[in-house]
């Protein structure tokens, strides 16, 4: 349910409907817009039967939210939603959040090497996968707990942020302990009980579009995680599958600004596993950041070829840093900054 309040409502008339949802055992949402106001509400409604809250001063309507997944939405959320990932970094604002590194963590040094050069080009998070979802399983399956361990390390000292994937809900409180953001892998999507586990912790989750996902279901997916309680997610739109098979997949650029449109959680987008090739890379990052992205993801490797996952997707260091420097200068055209 949401409740809509007249444009002039005054601060008292909004803090007396807040107290009075409170009492009556809901959460409410508060969401300041540029136009109104709108409170949010989450719990059992059934309370509301003998409540009329349309009645309290300030009130234009109280309506049901329409969309299925109810607390992502626009309508449940009219503003922006701006995530705080630690290391006072905030995703959903004007400015650009860039995730980079290795697709898997390899190494300490050269995690370290290759997360001094991402850094040095603007990169504010480090990526690097621990626990790998293969297509095969005879690939590289990722160093577990090892691997956290490394990023941790080599984050703590170079002060960014972290992201690496959760793949079991058995795994979730381990990766928490070493990670700034849990991420939720393209097959992972609709795994329900690993998205259950993430919403009940307080980490920023960044949830991958699934590969034969729509956007409803990846709003859907979202909803799991909003409603245990943790708002903290960041949507990623990471390529889809099509007749088309010159790329690994079909990156999906209607998404950002549907998304968008539809859902008031930023939108990341990751160029590199919708390409599949680093010579796409580039244009990818450029289109995402001029349709509305709120965030890149992108695999940088230093060795790229000796890569033990996704080398031929990854960008060397100094192509990194040409790119970075390009959306710099896109970034300000579209009144943004990276
Ligand atoms: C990754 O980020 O390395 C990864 C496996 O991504 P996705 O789940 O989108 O395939
Ligand atoms: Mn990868």
């Amino acid at each position: 349910m949401i409740i809509v309040l007249k444009r002039d409502a005054t601060e008292e008339q909004i803090n007396h409907i807040v107290e009075k949802v409170q009492k009556l055992g809901l959460t409410p949402h508060l969401s300041k817009g540029t136009e109104r106001t709108i409170i949010g509400i989450i719990g059992p409604e059934d309370v509301l039967a003998v409540t009329p809250l349309g009645v309290f001063p300030g009130v234009e309507k109280v309506m049901p939210v329409l969309a299925p997944y109810k607390l992502v939405s626009r309508e449940f959320k009219p503003a922006d939603s701006i995530i705080d990932v630690g290391k006072g970094i905030k995703i959903g604002g004007r400015k650009i959040i860039v995730m980079a590194g290795p697709c898997s963590v390899e190494k300490l040094d050269l995690l370290y090497e290759i997360a001094k050069e991402i850094k040095k080009s603007g990169a504010m998070i480090l990526r690097g996968g621990a626990f790998k979802p293969r297509t095969s399983p005879y690939s590289f399956q990722g160093m577990g707990e090892e691997g956290l361990k490394i990023l941790s390390q080599v984050s703590n000292e170079l002060g960014l942020v972290t992201v690496s994937e959760v793949m079991d809900p058995r795994d979730v409180d381990l990766v928490a302990r070493y990670v700034d953001i849990l991420q939720i892998g393209a097959r992972n999507m609709q795994n329900f009980n690993l998205l259950k586990e993430v919403g009940q912790t307080k980490k920023p989750v960044l949830l991958k579009r699934g590969l034969s996902s729509t956007i409803k279901d990846l709003l859907m997916s979202a909803e799991y995680i909003l409603s245990e309680g943790n708002f903290n997610v960041l949507l990623c739109e990471r390529g889809i599958r099509t007749f088309e098979d010159y790329t690994r997949n079909t990156l999906d650029i209607s998404a950002v600004p549907v998304a968008k449109q539809l859902a008031h959680l930023p939108m990341i987008v990751d160029p590199s596993h919708a390409a599949g090739k680093w010579g796409l890379v580039s244009a990818l990052s450029k289109s995402a950041v001029a349709a509305g992205a709120d965030g890149l993801i992108i695999e940088v490797h230093s060795r790229p070829e000796e890569a033990f996952s996704d080398g031929e997707q990854s960008l060397l260091p100094s192509t990194f840093a040409t790119l970075m420097n390009d959306l710099k200068l896109l970034a300000k055209a579209i009144d943004r900054e990276i």
